[in-house]
């Protein structure tokens, strides 16, 4: 679930059911607005889950006797409307999985502008020797797949050892990216004339017959 950084202010906002006072929840907008077929514009909205609430209580009569369909009301309010009005709901639990988790949607955020800061400093980094950026968007499992093969192909432009630890620390769930960067900490190993040792896995000189870490007899190829 994509969540912007306006989504994020609104979830923020404290609104209260004009039926019964309680704090409306946010929650994810349902993919399409039941009745109209059309979008709903938002990604979020604020409802009145409480279940005391007069609104819900005695809609559920009302739709009986009227419409001989078990359903009610909650209140709702799309962000940005001066007003909300009743939505309808098939059951007591429509709604209650889809509560906006604010630290959730933190941590989501956090995340999305880390990506964009990278993706900008793509433009300089080379330039920079900055590897940070690189990193960032390689190991962030949940950034645009563009994004982050352009920093594997940037890692030979780069050429710091450096990025061999924190890539070797990541596990990745997208592989095909963990393998271009693996291609890539090949070609930088191959360029700078290094090896990994065999046994302790330190990075030492290619011609080295003794690692210098561990000891041992390097194995060659
Ligand atoms: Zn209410
Ligand atoms: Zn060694």
């Amino acid at each position: 679930m994509f969540v912007d950084k306006r989504c994020y202010n609104i979830a923020k906002e404290k609104h209260y059911c004009p039926h019964c006072k309680e704090q409306l929840s946010c929650c994810h907008t349902p993919p399409y607005h039941v009745g109209d077929g059309l979008g709903w514009g938002t990604e979020i909205f604020f409802i009145c889950l409480n279940d005391d609430c007069p609104l819900f209580n005695n809609s559920w009569e009302e739709f009986e006797i009227n419409y001989g369909q078990s359903a009610s009301c909650r209140y709702m309010l799309l962000p940005n409307e001066p007003k909300g009005g009743p939505m309808m709901v098939g059951s007591k639990d429509a709604f209650t999985g889809s509560i906006v988790d604010p630290e959730e949607l933190e941590k989501t955020n956090e995340r999305l502008n880390s990506e964009k800061e990278a993706l900008r400093q793509l433009e300089t980094c080379v330039e920079e020797k900055n590897l940070k950026p690189l990193i960032t968007l390689i190991v962030d499992e949940e950034a645009s797949l563009p994004g982050r093969h352009r920093a594997c192909e940037l890692l030979d432009k780069i050429d710091d050892l450096a990025c061999i630890d924190p890539i070797r620390a990541h596990t990745f769930l997208h592989t095909e990216i963990g393998q271009y960067a693996e291609l890539a900490i090949g070609r930088i190993l191959k360029n700078q004339n290094r090896i990994e040792c065999g046994y302790c896995a330190e990075i030492i000189k290619a011609q080295a017959k003794i690692c210098k870490h561990c000891g041992k007899e390097t194995r060659k190829g």
